[in-house]
């Protein structure tokens, strides 16, 4: 059953009409009792949605793809990929679709798509569903990543579907909608690339550039040009995830992003105290996608990104293609660094809006030494940086609390101190709390909301977090528990999963 809803979206579909072999036409499996979870009406305003049309009758419908908007084209894209190292050449949208995209009040085009809306030509062995908790799961950590200043993909609804989906147990199952600047993946140009389809890769550059990188065509280079701007994105959004102990999980090619923006939240967790080779993922048995593996990953991902647009490199450069790419591969190292190190200086305080982007050597090895500081004494990685604020002010117990024993931490706060007193204007407390984050999704915090919402159906916790999770920087004495790493115990035992 094909249903319209006579509700629009003002969607429009440039990539539908502009690739047309690059997807398949889909629609969404009707579901039993689609219920509102969750909506998202700031982002629905951003969006320039007519949220009075969605009314709580009507955006379960819309939202479970129960009723289809009526200028919706939903298509499941295709794309391959390599998972752990290893090559897939067809995966593709299996369980998500695309409905369209709006111009939001930015005047950026946004893809609105659904996730576990059933099965598409690209679902293999699987059910094209989702569940409540790894739905709702999703929603979260892309709200507490939006409000870091993070870049990425953002949850718009999660409806519930009334029915089970078959898991280890019965799971109770949902869609959500997500958002993004596009869902244009590394994979989508490896998809053509294994089939040789040079025309096709092309066709999929040009619709990248004009989306994300406009200006890549005024270059004389423009593939090489558009290649620069991915690394560059790339490494942008290494270095914000390494700034907040984000640990995606699955940095697989078909999860790396043309536009720069984090997708597909599915094993991924805040890191608790600080060790770079952190794995919470199931499934990462080596430890690949491990904590301080990632910035190494995201550059061998853009490597793939860069052999699939050799061919046009060739006809740009000729001999000097292969030459050109991997000196602009070669940029990713010294891009990231140079933004890591200067958001370590921010967090640490230390940013002089007098000499923007400079770093000398002494806050270069005060950043080096204040993460082997916190390696060496297992600290939390979130409230070390965020009790800088307190030391900042003349008391550091908080900060010393967290360490075993402080002679080091006391050597380090001198330095740090030194450098402040040769700044014009030394940091203010309050410029180091809102570079730094009181409240992250801790992982027992998150397990505990969807545990509830998914076996009690009890979506209170779930919304307590998202609040607090949605203002990080803000501290409010009722949120202390927020606030509080888990167990070491909790942490030792803590498995995720691809929530699929
Ligand atoms: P992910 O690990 O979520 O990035 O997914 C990898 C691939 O598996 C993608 O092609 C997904 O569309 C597909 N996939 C994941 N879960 C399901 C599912 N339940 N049904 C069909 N395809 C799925
Ligand atoms: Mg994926």
């Amino acid at each position: 059953m094909m249903n319209r809803s006579t509700i629009a979206l003002d969607l429009e579909h440039s990539y539908a009409e502009q690739l047309p072999d690059f997807f398949a036409e889909v629609w969404p499996t009707p579901v039993r009792n689609p219920g509102l979870l969750q909506f998202n009406q700031s982002l629905a305003r951003e969006l320039g949605l007519d949220t009075k049309a969605l009314s709580v009758e009507v955006a379960p419908q819309i939202f479970s793809g129960n009723e289809v908007p009526c200028d919706a084209r939903p298509i499941a894209q295709a794309y391959a990929g390599h998972q752990f190292g290893n090559f897939v050449p067809q995966l593709g949208d299996g369980r998500a679709m695309l409905l369209g995209e709006v111009i939001d009040c930015h005047g950026v085009r946004r893809d609105i798509g659904l996730k576990g809306s059933g099965r598409t030509p690209f679902s293999r062995g699987g059910d094209g569903k989702a569940g409540v908790g790894p739905v709702l799961r999703e929603y979260l950590l892309g709200e507490a990543m939006h409000a870091l200043g993070v870049p990425t993909t953002r949850a718009l609804a999660a409806v519930s579907t009334g029915e089970p989906i078959m898991r280890e147990r019965p799971l109770p199952g949902a869609v959500l909608t997500r958002v993004a600047a596009s869902h244009v993946r590394v994979g989508t140009f490896q998809y053509f690339a294994a089939r040789r389809q040079f025309e096709h890769i092309r066709t999929l550059a040009d619709y990248v550039i004009r989306r994300h990188y406009p200006k890549s065509f005024e270059d004389d280079q423009p593939y090489l040009a558009l290649l620069r701007n991915v690394v560059e994105s790339q490494a942008v959004l290494l270095a914000r995830w390494m700034l907040v102990g984000f640990i995606h999980g699955v940095m697989n090619t078909d999860n790396t992003t043309i536009s720069g923006e984090t997708i597909d939240y599915g094993p991924c967790a805040f890191m608790d105290s600080y060790d770079p080779r952190t794995v919470f993922s199931s499934i990462d048995h080596a430890g690949r996608y491990a904590f301080g593996n990632q910035p190494g990953v995201a550059l061998w991902n853009l490597t793939r990104f860069a052999e699939t647009l050799l061919p046009l490199l060739d006809q740009e450069a000729g001999e000097q293609a292969s030459a050109d790419a991997t000196a602009v591969l070669e940029t990713f190292v010294p891009t990231f660094q140079q933004h890591w190190y200067q958001g370590a200086l921010a967090k640490l305080g230390l940013a002089d809006p007098d000499k923007p982007g400079s770093l000398s050597a002494s806050e270069r090895t005060l950043v080096d030494d204040w993460h082997e500081l916190l390696a060496e004494h297992a600290v939390d990685y979130t409230l070390a940086w965020r009790f800088l604020a307190e030391a900042a002010e003349g008391n550091a117990d908080k900060l010393e609390s967290l360490f075993a024993a402080s002679t080091e931490l006391d050597e380090w706060l001198k330095r740090w101190r030194a450098i402040q007193n040769g700044m014009a204007s030394p940091p203010l407390a309050s410029a180091i709390r809102s570079a730094n984050p009181l409240y992250i999704p801790r992982n027992h915090l998150v397990e505990e909301a969807i545990a509830a919402a998914s076996d009690d159906g009890d979506l209170r916790p779930f919304e307590s977090l998202l609040k607090v999770v949605q203002a990080p920087f803000d501290e409010h004495p009722a949120y202390a528990r927020y606030a509080t790493p888990a167990t070491q115990e909790f942490t030792a035992n803590y498995k995720t999963f691809c929530g699929t």
